[in-house]
């Protein structure tokens, strides 16, 4: 049995789950998250599966101060023995650059999420301060990275190319790696359990940040972000695809440098720039409802994305057997998925209205419906914890 300490990182935000894996059982036996770490008091919470729960208020300067705090509280409820007692640490990593799938934490790894971190700025810092202090604290403890870009290893070249002078790609990178990763991956594995005959399934991850994967035979085979986690969909602050040459008489009319443009297309962007309203999609909805004209068209503009890239995967995976919706909107927005849907009743798709407005997961298509369409639950940390245990294996 081994013991694994899963850890997904935000700027200041630091969530856990402590795993025991046995062969296929995978059990989650403590969790916990810190809020504001950096700020001058952050509150943390930890629950264990035995039901022992606790909170706290404390400054926590960084993220290698947050595993310090958890690695105690650990300890301290039994959990485990010692440092020894822990087979691994394991990370939901973001950009690796040419390094992907499921790798030890080394000098290597460093290097290159320390090259590839102009494209993932708001990610990879944050992990590599961790790995950085865990390793300087805990020399012992074995790291493993598992990066977000590793279930699109398998998407062909012709799909991962843009169409720039040929050494771009060779020499600095620039090409397609798609993100979200562990959350296609996981709907992935579902699916094959759920509804094994369905070779051609398209995933939806939408939420705070969102990214749709066309899947076939289990590998996918295209996804919407692409160098950057800023491309791709059309997300609650982010523009997603975008004219890079607009860029320049942006900079003129605003008056601004190339970062302030930047920064306002990935933060202030998306649903919250477009409705004038809110990041989050109910208050744009009930604004859109109120008669908001702006808010109904950051809506539209929303729909129509998704459905172009439903409509794109589709010709690539020659057909569709199977669409699944995940991701806090994927899962909570009725309206998100009854809208997508009517617009693909030509294949013989038919929601089930019931399961639809209901709060279950699972099948919300009808019996008969040519293409099944299906709420689920993703699992990011639980993919990350298969694949660093069948590494350390
Ligand atoms: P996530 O980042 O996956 O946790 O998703 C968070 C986003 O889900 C928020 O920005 C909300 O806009 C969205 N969301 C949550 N519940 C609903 C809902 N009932 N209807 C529409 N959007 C929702």
């Amino acid at each position: 049995m081994k013991k694994i300490f899963i850890m997904n990182l935000g700027t200041t935000s630091f969530k856990f789950k402590l795993y025991h894996v046995d062969g296929e059982n995978m059990d989650v036996r403590a969790s916990g998250e810190i809020e504001s770490v950096g700020a001058e008091m952050s509150r943390w919470q930890y629950a264990s599966a035995d039901g022992h729960s606790q909170s706290g208020a404390c400054p926590i300067p960084d993220h290698g101060a947050g595993f310090t705090l958890f690695l105690d509280i650990l300890q301290r409820d039994g959990l485990l023995t010692g440092l020894q007692d822990l087979n691994a640490v394991g990370y939901k990593a973001v950009h690796g650059g040419s390094l992907s799938g499921t790798r030890l934490v080394d000098d290597e790894l460093i290097a290159e999420m320390e090259r590839v971190t102009p494209l993932a700025p708001a990610h990879n810092p944050i992990y590599l301060s961790a790995m950085k202090s865990i390793r300087r604290d805990y020399p012992e403890l074995t790291q493993v990275a598992r990066f977000e870009t590793s279930f699109h290893a398998t998407i062909p070249d012709c799909r991962t190319t843009y169409g720039v002078p040929y050494a771009w790609r060779e020499e600095f990178g620039i090409r397609k790696y798609g993100f979200h990763g562990s959350s296609h991956e996981y709907i992935a594995r579902t699916m094959k359990k759920l509804q094994p005959d369905a070779r051609r399934v398209i995933t939806c991850h939408l939420g705070g940040s969102s990214s749709i994967c066309a899947i076939l035979d289990g590998k996918s085979i295209a996804t919407t972000m692409g160098a950057t986690l800023q491309s791709g969909l059309f997300n609650n602050n982010r523009v997603g695809d975008f004219e890079p040459f607009c860029l320049p008489m942006l900079m003129e009319k605003l008056n601004c440098s190339m970062e302030d443009v930047l920064a306002i297309l990935s933060k202030q962007s998306g649903l919250l720039g477009l409705s004038g309203v809110s990041n989050d999609l109910r208050l744009v909805l009930e604004a859109a409802e109120g008669g908001n004209a702006q808010a109904q068209l950051a809506v539209d503009t929303l729909i129509d994305n998704i459905l172009g890239y439903i409509g794109m995967y589709i010709a690539y995976l020659g057909g569709l057997d199977a669409l699944v919706f995940t991701g806090g909107i994927g899962l909570n927005s009725d309206v998100v998925r009854s809208r997508v849907c009517e617009k693909l009743a030509y294949l013989g798709l038919a929601l089930d209205s019931d399961a639809n407005n209901g709060r279950t997961d699972g099948c919300i298509s009808t019996a008969d419906s040519k293409v099944s369409v299906w709420r689920l639950k993703t699992d990011e940390e639980s993919i990350v914890a298969q694949n660093v245990c069948s590494m350390l294996q």
